[in-house]
């Protein structure tokens, strides 16, 4: 689905516009010259969709070249492997994402509880995926005109890490599970998640320039999209915990 020249929507799940399997996250697709980045790759389990929607959209696969991960759950992952044979695509992530995606560990990244409460179905396999490249936090990639700087911002998952991608036209936060809209966040009763952790990211995100928020689940923001830090930091302030979408 084109947002606008140079962004694309291309998977997303129940949780985001059905455009594709429902445990898909939104996953979305920036320009970067002739070439496209890929953020997040969804749950990997209808794999042929992202096919259709790009034939729908207009889109060379072959122009399709990187793939930046943001954390290890497996609506932001599990498709990982297949996209990168598929599309022969280059591999990134922070370094602890980058460990456990590699090593396809289901305890690592919550899968093992998240199917016992049945979020996932129970058929539903997390396969392992090499990453290419190893990000780290303040040393920006330049791909084209467009510069990636990793941004670490755990609390959702502590391995979590969200992107500033900086394009001609657009200051843009791909947050991942990381701030939403209205300025929610993702509080799940898992190991991997911290509350303080969370508010300690909403802060961190408050003190960075974006003009465009992409997150991983519900409503984009294209338009004045620190509001969103700004509403979640109003909480973090009184010390109170933003409002999560898991409800
Ligand atoms: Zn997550």
């Amino acid at each position: 689905m084109k947002i606008e020249d140079g962004l694309h929507l291309v998977l997303s799940g129940g949780a985001g516009f059905d455009l594709s399997d429902a445990f898909d996250c939104n996953v979305f697709m920036i320009a970067a010259g002739d070439q496209w980045l890929l953020f997040d790759s969804g749950a990997g389990r209808n794999p042929e969709r992202l096919s259709e929607i790009l034939a729908e959209d207009g889109i060379d696969p072959a122009a399709i070249r990187h793939l930046f991960v943001t954390h290890g759950h497996a609506d932001h992952s599990g498709g990982a492997a297949d996209l990168r044979e598929r599309l022969r695509l280059t591999t990134y992530a922070g370094a602890a994402t980058a460990k456990m995606v590699e090593a396809g560990d289901e305890v690592a990244i919550s899968l093992d509880r998240a199917r016992q409460a049945g979020v996932y179905p129970a058929d539903y396999r997390y396969r392992a995926c090499a990453i290419d490249t190893v990000v780290e936090p303040g040393r920006p990639l330049a791909v084209g005109p467009v510069t990636i700087e990793l941004i670490e911002t755990p609390g959702h998952s502590f391995d979590h890490a969200s992107y500033l991608v900086t394009t001609p036209t657009r200051r843009i936060l791909v947050g991942g599970d990381a701030l939403f809209w209205g300025g929610k966040v993702a509080i799940q009763d898992i190991y991997d998640c911290n509350i303080g952790a969370v508010c300690a990211t909403v802060r961190t995100l408050a003190a960075v320039d974006f003009d465009t928020l992409l997150p991983g689940h519900l409503n984009f923001s294209l338009r004045d999209a620190r509001r969103h830090a700004d509403a979640a930091m109003d909480y973090v302030a009184r010390l109170a915990c933003p409002p999560s979408i898991i409800v």
